[in-house]
């Protein structure tokens, strides 16, 4: 780690920059600055002509998110109609359309105005775009078609397979309560439910252990030592069997009704 000075390209001054890494990667990175960064004077009023002089465009990006969502990014003329975009719901945030090239080629991923919808399904989130589309066109802004086959695939997929899971889901519940009508689960052990009060009084978790041996068995909740007599262990034995049993004999039904 070093500090650096770099001439800006505009020839108005320098800046000093924290550059990590190789010698060769920051006499690199130091050789492409010195060739493309210009100051910030410059570089706010090269915005200003770009913005004024760009087309008027909308795209269409995927979010990377944990749920299937789709941004709307307007770019060109945002300085103009920007408060008729904000009206519309339009915000700043990151722009995600250029991906990777973005973080490589700013510090900062680039900032623009952004409309987000989650997308529920196919029909839901083509009227989405529909109606937004018609509402751009008045200020101008034309849809281009940015979502590329590979994203529009992987939608379709995430949305097939959120179905898909959904449904699994569902069938295995009513499979599970269809067996529960004619051969219940057998039910927790008595001790289990002792211990289930214990945990519930005193907001601790039991270990799952019973300690000792026969004619003294013992369990801990709480940092606290409980005795269990005999007849509870046993029965706790042949009642988990008996679960585990159960569980065993219908868990390629429930596993098919999915
Ligand atoms: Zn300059």
């Amino acid at each position: 780690m070093a500090k650096y000075q770099i001439n800006y390209a505009c020839g108005h001054g320098s800046t000093e920059k924290q550059l990590y890494g190789k010698t060769s990667e920051r006499e690199s990175y130091i050789e492409w600055a010195e060739a493309n960064m210009v100051c910030p004077d410059c570089y706010n009023a090269k915005k200003i002509a770009d913005d004024a002089a760009a087309k008027k465009i909308a795209k269409i990006c995927l979010v990377p998110a944990l749920d299937p969502i789709i941004s709307i990014e307007v770019n060109g003329q945002i300085e103009v109609n920007k408060d008729a975009l904000y009206a519309l719901g339009y915000r700043w945030s990151d722009s995600t359309n250029d991906g990777l090239l973005g973080y490589l080629t700013t510090d900062r991923p680039k900032r623009v105005l952004t409309l987000l919808a989650k997308i529920e399904s196919e029909e839901q989130i083509a009227a989405w775009i529909s109606n937004q589309q018609n509402k751009l066109a008045e200020l101008g802004y034309e849809i281009s078609d940015s979502l590329n086959l590979i994203d529009l695939e992987w939608l379709k997929t995430r949305m097939a397979e959120q179905k898909d899971s959904i449904a699994a889901q569902k069938n295995a519940k009513e499979k599970l309560a269809e067996i529960q009508t004619t051969d219940p689960k057998p039910h927790i052990s008595p001790l289990r439910n002792r211990i289930a009060e214990l945990e519930k009084s005193s907001g601790q978790k039991w270990n799952g252990k019973i300690y000792g041996r026969k004619g003294g068995y013992n369990f801990y909740v709480a940092n606290t030592k409980y005795s269990a007599t005999d007849a509870e262990v046993e029965q706790r034995e042949a009642i988990n069997k008996a679960r585990a049993d159960w569980e065993e004999k219908y868990k390629s039904e429930i596993e098919a009704a999915k």
